[in-house]
């Protein structure tokens, strides 16, 4: 929504609210699940079989189209013009990547044509403060939501006309509002938006009771949010009816979170990972592995000096739009780390890429004295069940931060074990746990398991590498 709309949400009484997003939700609802989006299904589902050598054939086809439209660009021109394109994936590599700061600066630059009628500008706010600024055709509107319908919510066995729940970033609740609902409903589209900034212990029963009572099919959202509302179902012995699917975006899900939500909801837990941007998609099938949709995106995940890494090796993830002609985000770095699974092979025989998880962001790896490379920190918290949520946090080479919002329960002991499993996995390193009664969330609303404060010279100097 526009930032007027917005604040005239937001100072309106709660009846209002609940109209303008059944006004919003109906206009959203026949802008995105038009005939371009069935049809934009239809072609990923056909597509879904395809051997990994026609996947290559259509990447190649869509990749020729997109250079010759950015080549109408004030910012690719240059970079095309002298470029030999005959064998495209060949003609890709040799381009530069595109960072987030030159989205930032040159967004129009990027222009391939005048955007047409009904093109929506949507800017993402990141975390440096100068929004990128997205165009938004009606067509990249339908294939935002499609390609999902396609590779997530189908292969969970549910589509977009399930009941669904939706606990994200949207703000659709006054941060002072003290008292329920803390929910709007968008009837057309049978979704519930859920406000993850109102999770606090005193309004969790109101939760529950709305869920109970509305039922859905599927449960959307951040897992971290998602984990607070099952942890306290948990340990309250309460009961939700079971939904089909839990599915969840945006942040890492660990063992633990999975376990809890399929407990909760009585249903898998189907992980995506897809961006803002709409240059690339990943979703887990039916055997929980990450597959890389090819012919939304094209996927690399490189190193810190741009070169690919080997299977098994955490990297940078860099895509390339094959669908966006209007404005071409090519080896665009997206910051976030992910690792190619070295077993490229599925049992459920899909031809698609394999990620082995999708660590958090790249700017966020830290690393140790003796100069490994360390995301995930899951084994650290193995043998403290009292910890409510945590954040990790790199301060120096040395030292680490664990940032702790206990539960009941919490003591010396658990300190000491947190403080044994650092030592053991992350190796000589001084660790403070802090407990704290809350943990900060990005802009976006989102949950980082891990920060890493050390700066690209001092990874650099560890690590050894350029
Ligand atoms: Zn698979």
């Amino acid at each position: 929504m526009a930032s007027t709309v917005d604040r005239v949400y937001m100072r309106s009484p709660i009846w209002v609210q609940q109209a303008l997003v059944a006004v919003y939700g109906a206009w959203w609802y026949r802008r995105r699940f038009n005939p371009a989006f069935h049809r934009i299904v239809d072609e990923f589902e056909q597509r879904e079989r395809c051997t990994a050598d026609q996947f290559h054939a259509y990447q190649a086809t869509q990749l020729a189209t997109l250079f010759g439209h950015a080549a109408k660009s004030a910012y690719y021109k240059p970079l095309l013009t002298a470029l030999d394109t005959r064998d495209p994936h060949t003609a890709l590599a040799k381009l530069p990547f595109l960072t987030k700061e030159t989205l930032r600066r040159s967004a129009t630059q990027l222009l391939t044509a005048t955007p047409p009628r009904g093109t929506i500008i949507q800017r993402s706010s990141g975390t440096t403060g100068t929004p990128s600024e997205i165009y938004f055709t009606r067509e990249l509107h339908s294939f935002e939501l499609a390609v999902p319908e396609a590779r997530n919510l189908r292969w969970a066995g549910v589509d977009y006309r399930s009941r669904r729940v939706m606990f994200g970033a949207r703000k659709i609740a006054r941060w002072d509002q003290a008292e329920p609902p803390f929910w709007r409903v968008n009837p057309v589209e049978s979704m519930a938006y859920c406000s993850i900034y109102h999770l606090s212990p005193k309004n969790m029963h109101s939760y529950v009771k709305f869920l109970a009572a509305y039922h859905p099919a599927v449960v959307m959202g951040y897992p971290a949010s998602l984990t607070t509302l099952a942890s306290f179902i948990l340990e309250n012995g309460l009961r939700l009816p079971s939904a089909r699917a839990v599915i969840t975006t945006s942040e890492t899900v660990t063992a633990e979170t999975r376990r809890l939500l399929e407990q909760v909801w009585g249903c898998k837990v189907w992980d995506r990972y897809g961006a803002v941007e709409c240059c690339l998609f990943a979703s887990q099938c039916e055997h929980g592995r990450y597959h890389v949709s090819p012919d939304a995106g094209l996927v690399e995940i490189v190193d810190a000096a741009g070169k690919p890494c080997a299977p098994g090796v955490i990297g940078e993830v860099v895509a390339t739009g094959l669908h966006n002609m209007l404005q071409p985000l090519i080896r665009y770095r997206l910051g976030d780390a992910a690792r190619w699974a070295v077993d490229q092979s599925c049992a459920c025989g899909r031809a698609m890429p394999i990620l082995e998880a999708i660590e958090g962001r790249f700017e966020d790896i830290c690393v140790t004295p003796d100069g490994r490379e360390v995301l995930r920190f899951d084994t650290v918290f193995k043998g403290v069940a009292t910890i409510r949520e945590a954040q990790v946090i790199q301060r120096a080479p040395d030292l680490f931060h664990i940032l702790v919002i206990p539960a009941a329960g919490f003591s010396d002991a658990d300190v000491r074990t947190l403080q044994a499993n650092m030592q053991l996995h992350v190796g000589d390193v001084r660790t403070e746990i802090v407990r704290v009664t809350e943990i900060p969330r990005s802009s976006s609303g989102k949950f980082r398991a891990v920060l890493c404060e050390l700066t690209a010279e001092q990874k650099r100097g560890l690590t050894g590498r350029v």
